[in-house]
């Protein structure tokens, strides 16, 4: 069988490894060395090109059906409970506590459950909105698993790595938010980044309300491509009498968008983590769909204030 095989930037160090054994199986391997998002970054199109029969994507679980032969390898890693015993201090004012983690610890949560309820709390574990698949996880794109028992619980717990996965649950939710990161040996409230991310946001709404051109990005991935939503928001744009084109990419260069000049401000229609975490790289706003659709409403009662 001709294979290719698709890893995310934390896993590129296994793809020897991986297509060793397979071509020991008797397949042809080849080695996507494209950067990968998520499984909404499936190399479908260079697995056509290269006449695979099939795409290996290691790392995330199925986010959204695709018309190809896509087998999912997730990775699950057993991380060390050790900092939930001191993470009792943190929480000792709070009787429900929300679980949420990201795929790789998923198999964890029954564990941490126990713990918490042995130490007299109450635990809630939330459905994911679609695009994750198993209770208690998040994506960056889906945090259906925090904010669906937000009004339930007096404080989330996220239990994984790194700051992405939490940010969105963070930003989509009310309660006191505890992050325990078990690799670097860290707990901390990072509900403060709320009020950060709030301040970023109306910072981008206010700098585009003279804008006249907008720029709208659509992503040629195949599960962040919505091409609906871009063309809605162009004809919605056009309606208010401003510009507005689609720019269509599969991978967004912030370089080369930088360098369309006569754009005012953008908008995105791709993953919904690129205007919460890349608008520092661009030097013109980059709004939401939602966002926009603020900014349309402001300059309107502008005008009607003016008249
Ligand atoms: S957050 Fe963005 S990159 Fe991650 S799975 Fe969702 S759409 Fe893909």
């Amino acid at each position: 069988m001709k294979i290719l095989l698709q890893f995310p930037e934390g896993l590129k160090q296994k793809a020897l490894e991986h297509a060793k054994a397979l071509e020991s199986e008797g397949n042809e391997v080849f080695i996507s060395a494209s950067p990968t998002f998520g499984a909404c970054d499936l190399a479908i199109d260079e697995a056509k090109n290269l006449g695979a029969d099939k795409l290996i994507h290691f790392g995330h679980a199925e986010f959204h059906h695709v018309d190809f032969n896509v087998e999912y390898i997730e990775y699950r890693i057993d991380a060390p409970l050790t900092l939930l015993e001191p993470s009792l201090q943190h929480i000792s004012n709070y009787k429900k506590i929300g679980l949420v983690t990201t795929i790789q610890h998923v198999h964890q949560l029954d564990s941490i459950r126990e713990f918490y309820e042995k130490n007299g709390k109450e635990v809630f574990i939330g459905r994911p909105y679609g695009f994750a698949k198993a209770r208690g996880q998040i994506l960056g794109c889906d945090i259906g698993s925090a904010a669906s028992i937000d009004k339930d619980v007096d404080v989330h717990i996220y239990f994984g790595g790194g700051i992405f996965h939490p940010l969105g649950a963070l930003l989509a939710t009310t309660k006191p938010f505890l992050a325990i990161e078990p690799f670097d040996n860290r707990i901390e409230f990072i509900d403060r980044m709320r009020e950060t991310y709030r301040k970023k946001r109306n910072g981008r709404i206010m700098a585009s309300l003279n804008a006249n051109n907008f720029g709208i990005l659509l992503s040629t991935k195949n599960g962040q491509h919505n091409m609906q939503l871009a063309k809605m928001l162009k004809s919605r744009i056009e309606a208010h009498g401003f510009n507005a084109e689609i720019l269509a990419s599969n991978t967004f260069d912030f370089e080369s968008i930088n360098n369309m000049m006569e754009f005012d401000a953008f908008v995105n229609t791709a993953c919904p983590r690129i205007s919460i975490d890349d608008n520092d790289r661009l030097r013109k706003p980059l709004l939401s769909a939602n966002e926009i659709m603020d900014v349309l409403r402001m300059k309107n009662e502008l005008k009607n204030l003016q008249k």
